[in-house]
């Protein structure tokens, strides 16, 4: 059996507030009032614009970049958690039919032991009592996106990363409106490009939303 050592550490440590090391919570109250809380619709300035709406609950400075990081890069499950309630209690979400979120590649998946912007989702998801569904995979396991030169590079990699999972069909995506999220969003370009791919398959609307706005 193979163990992974973050998601046991989640069992074996209790949670500490991002800001401030504060055992116990994941945020306390004092940090949490030093959130900086931006609802302003995030304006893409994309070639092709494929979603129909994007809204980022944060700006992304600490304490929200230090929760963002501890979640991302040092597995810390509870922060994902804490995230996907805090888009439901701040939120003024969209009508939708399904919540889905970005995809990582099976690699990065493994050495991250979860998918943080689905777990991120899928407590939203529950608590907005919304279906949530994996409806896209990553085939293409890209770099950073601060290791490239031009944001042109970037597009470039980008297109045909994204796919439908296997699991599912057009006919689930087709005629649907449907809300994918993320934890951050810089440019926009990464939902934009799953949102393309929901919209060849027939969606009839993709809103994005993301916990932190870079
Ligand atoms: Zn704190």
């Amino acid at each position: 059996m193979i163990i992974n050592i973050a998601s046991l550490a989640n069992l074996v440590f209790p949670p500490f507030c991002a800001g401030c090391d504060r055992p116990f919570t994941v945020m306390c109250d004092r940090c949490y009032e030093a959130l900086d809380f931006t609802f302003a619709p995030i304006n893409l300035n994309l070639d092709q614009t494929c979603l129909d709406s994007l809204q980022a609950t944060l700006n992304y400075q600490d304490p929200i970049k230090s929760l963002i990081k501890e979640m991302k890069y040092l597995s810390v499950k509870p922060n994902a958690h804490w995230c996907g309630i805090l888009l439901f209690q701040t939120v003024n979400w969209p009508d939708v039919d399904i919540v889905t979120s970005v995809p990582l590649h099976p690699k990065r998946l493994r050495e991250r032991s979860f998918n943080q912007a689905e777990e991120i989702a899928k407590v939203f998801a529950a608590k907005a009592r919304l279906p949530y569904q994996r409806l896209l995979k990553r085939q293409v396991n890209t770099p950073h996106q601060a290791s490239f030169k031009s944001k042109r590079k970037r597009l470039k990699a980008l297109d045909k990363v994204f796919k439908l999972s296997d699991d599912t069909s057009v006919n689930e995506v087709k005629g649907k409106t449907i809300l994918i999220i993320d934890d951050v969003v810089t440019t926009g370009t990464t939902l934009n490009q799953c949102a393309k791919v929901l919209k060849t398959s027939g969606a009839k609307k993709v809103c994005g939303l993301a916990v932190a706005h870079d």
